[in-house]
């Protein structure tokens, strides 16, 4: 039996992951937790509704924590799980890419694992698997491109919620889809990445496959490329993580080959900051991740609340990050002082980012 503690279990990726372990018998939850939706439903013999997440974990000593709480709200759960030595499946990116140089040093005291339930870590992890780090040369994460793929800058001047929110070929949670519509999201998931595999940001490409069918790929030194495949279903990668190394049966229908054509292309970078934002974030290091993140929180729920123009948020981050810059992150405490810190200067930014552009 493996005890699984959900946390984020009324959302989308919590959703899918009670479907995984009802099916599989040798998983039982044993802790569920919501930010502010009634568990009613879900059954677990503990469940909590706001509060402390590491409180909850404590009294259930699960093996394996689901985060997937949305947000940095879910950093205190990656650090606990971490430094406790516990299974981490990770559906929270913005607690790793927020806090990532910390969860590397809590993961080597604890001797924890994070297993990736992001599809695409999901699928570079699976083709890494038993391969030296020498041996790799490129990691490429796909992306759909979003909503807005193809789209020029002036046709999304008046984009709003409901537009971003139909996302092509993922059904998720409202943040993860705004942020899949600026590739804020593949911005993410680059940070994610280089502190997951420990792979350079010059060596984390990012190509655009419209169907999401091509999880992820990994290009090694000897010219062979590797790729994860398979239809755009999470409850893939989140049975991956939770049953992890079984690779434990699950029923979905398998991939037609023959109705498949598989397109690439270059992410617009121009149209789209929100990646080429990440990425110097990325490289900047220390909290520069942090600010991104945070700026990126609150400019989301600011366009979401229609208070915020849609291309108006890659400027607020922009202004965040040259405001904030990367300060210092040695503990939590220092963290968690840097994210209010960018919070409260992206909620400046706005005014000015949404007055310029009317
Ligand atoms: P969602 O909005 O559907 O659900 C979020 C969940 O987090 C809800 O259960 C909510 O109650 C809970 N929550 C929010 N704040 C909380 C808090 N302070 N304490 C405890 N719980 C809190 O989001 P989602 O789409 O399921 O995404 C969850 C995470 O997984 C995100 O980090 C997202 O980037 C990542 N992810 C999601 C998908 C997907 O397909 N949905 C794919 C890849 C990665
Ligand atoms: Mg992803």
């Amino acid at each position: 039996m493996k005890r699984v503690a959900l946390l984020g279990a009324t959302g989308s990726i919590g959703r899918q992951a009670i479907e995984i372990v009802v099916a599989h018998p040798e998983l039982e939850l044993c802790a569920a937790a919501s930010g502010s939706t009634p568990l009613d439903d879900v059954a677990a013999p503990l469940k909590q509704v706001g509060g402390d997440l590491t409180e909850l974990l404590e009294r259930a000593q699960p093996d394996v924590v689901l985060n997937a709480v949305v947000g940095f709200a879910g950093v205190h759960a990656t650090l606990w799980a971490l430094e406790h030595g516990v299974d981490l499946a990770l559906a929270n990116k913005e607690s790793l890419v927020a806090a990532g140089e910390l969860a590397l040093a809590a993961r080597l005291r604890g001797g924890g694992r994070i297993l990736p339930v992001d599809s695409e870590h999901s699928a570079l992890f699976q083709c890494l698997e038993g391969r030296e780090p020498e041996q790799v040369d490129t990691l490429v994460l796909t992306g759909s491109g979003g909503p807005f793929r193809g789209r020029r800058r002036e046709e999304l001047e008046t984009v709003g919620p409901e537009q971003a929110l139909a996302h092509p070929t993922w059904r998720m949670g409202p943040k993860i889809t705004i942020d899949s519509a600026t590739l804020a999201n593949k911005g993410l998931e680059v940070i994610e990445a280089h502190f997951l595999f420990g792979v350079p940001y010059d060596r984390i490409e990012v190509v655009i496959q419209p169907t999401s069918i091509v999880h992820s790929l990994v290009r090694f030194r000897d010219g062979a490329a590797l790729a994860h495949l398979g239809y755009p279903d999470m409850r893939v990668p989140i049975s991956y993580a939770l049953t992890y190394p079984q690779r434990a049966e699950t029923p979905l229908r398998p991939l037609d080959l023959a109705s498949l054509a598989l397109e690439f292309a270059e992410p617009d970078t121009e149209t789209f900051p929100m990646l080429s934002l990440a990425r110097s974030a990325g490289e900047e290091g220390g909290g520069a991740p942090c600010v991104y993140n945070a700026a990126n929180e609150v400019a989301v729920g600011a366009f979401l609340a229609g208070r915020l123009p849609f291309l108006a948020i890659p400027d607020v981050v922009h202004e965040t990050l040259e405001t904030v810059g990367s300060g210092s992150v040695r503990d939590l405490d220092e963290l968690l002082t840097l994210d209010r810190q960018a919070r409260a200067c992206a909620e400046g930014a706005l005014t000015a980012a949404a007055g310029g552009r009317g």
